[in-house]
């Protein structure tokens, strides 16, 4: 479906949306469309949605602006330890600009509690944000609970999703997160990457990371990308009647998955039943994550090492959730797709097995 959404775009309505002749014309068309499928994937109007880059612009636009505007006076901002670094290393940015950021940690049980957030904001605080589900071991943190009462008590306090990897996946709207501002993107959802969207709540206002035509309700400067954005809103069309059908295929993979590696000497599980299914994290005792993916690789078998997006790099994401260095450094995170069968996991369990008595070996 996205392929062809794409397609279509690239070889008949490859105007420029902005342009005032017939061909323009038509690519602004699939442009609202495109926007109205997003918008009504997440419950808002189509004048709270911008299209932009990736949802890593996304949550630069929304935490930057929220700091500028919001937090002239007030300079604390709540965040989860566990952000994804489009997140997390603009929280680092903004501490350096003399912003106060508080950072909320997992309690001893490896979950993170809404009391935590909510008694952390005080008068002084501009902004929470807070992630709905975890990419390294698919954690589901209470957005909704946590921005509700902080909604309550500090109405003045702007909350920030970045709802990446729960988008079309498990089911939400921008009112039942009580959020003010969402970061999505296309990539998790089976659309091509370089593409996201942000949506901002009516009232809320927003300073553009890019100055420039005035694209995007002038908050987003530069040529839409039309056949990203109809592959965008392609998918989540086909994937939005089947959000309960697909999650509870995943968990039928999920309790396969485990219980097959549950049976293998030296395994351990990053991912609890607090978790998304289609995301199951797991370490295998002393053997590095690489190597066991470069192994599994030579099967055609992919999987992550830790988080993609840190390409190796330890983000600490894990033991902020409990696991030793050792269970972190061998961890591996298994993401499914709607394609995957049982088939998949065996191959998967048994790839794993031979990884093992190999690598073990040598
Ligand atoms: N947030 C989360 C939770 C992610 O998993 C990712 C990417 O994997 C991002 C943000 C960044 O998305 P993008 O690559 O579209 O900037």
């Amino acid at each position: 479906m996205a392929v062809e959404a794409c397609n279509k775009a690239l070889t008949q309505t490859w105007g420029n949306p902005s342009s005032l002749h017939a061909k323009g014309l038509e690519a602004e068309i699939v442009l609202n469309n495109s926007r109205h499928t997003i918008a009504d994937a997440l419950g808002c109007s189509e004048n709270e949605l911008i299209f932009t880059s990736c949802a890593t612009e996304s949550s630069n636009t929304a935490l930057k602006s929220v700091a500028e505007k919001y937090g002239k006076r007030k300079k604390k901002i709540i965040v989860s330890s566990v952000e994804h670094p489009s997140v997390a290393n603009v929280m680092k940015y903004l501490s350096e600009k003399g912003y106060d950021i508080e950072y909320i940690h997992p309690q001893s049980d490896g979950k993170f509690h809404a009391d935590d957030f909510i008694s952390a904001v005080d008068e002084n605080t501009c902004l929470v944000s807070c992630m709905l589900v975890n990419n390294e071991n698919g954690y589901i943190l209470p957005v909704a609970e946590i921005f509700k009462a902080v909604k309550r008590l500090h109405p003045d306090v702007i909350c920030h999703c970045d709802a990446v990897q729960g988008f079309m996946k498990i089911p939400f709207t921008v009112k039942s997160l009580n959020c003010d501002l969402l970061s999505i993107s296309a990539h998790k959802i089976y659309a091509p990457k370089g593409i996201g969207a942000l949506y901002i709540k009516k009232g809320i206002i927003i300073h553009p990371l890019l100055l420039g035509g005035g694209q995007e309700r002038k908050l987003r400067s530069g040529t839409e990308c039309v056949p990203l954005i109809s592959a965008f809103a392609a998918s989540a069309e086909y994937l939005k009647p089947n959000i309960s059908k697909n999650l509870e295929n995943y968990k039928n993979l999920k309790k396969y998955l485990i219980e097959n590696l549950s049976e293998i000497d030296g395994i351990s599980f990053n991912s609890n039943e607090d978790c998304a299914p289609y995301i199951v994290n797991f370490s295998i005792k002393d053997i590095r994550s690489e190597i066991m993916l470069h192994f599994l690789e030579k099967k055609n078998i992919f999987v992550s090492s830790g988080s993609a997006c840190s390409k190796g790099a330890v983000s600490g994401v894990l033991e902020e959730f409990g696991a030793s260095a050792g269970e972190a450094d061998s961890a591996l995170r298994i993401s499914f797709s709607i394609y995957n069968k049982k088939e998949d996991i065996d191959a998967l369990v048994s790839g794993v097995k031979d990884g093992i008595a190999s690598l073990r070996r040598s």
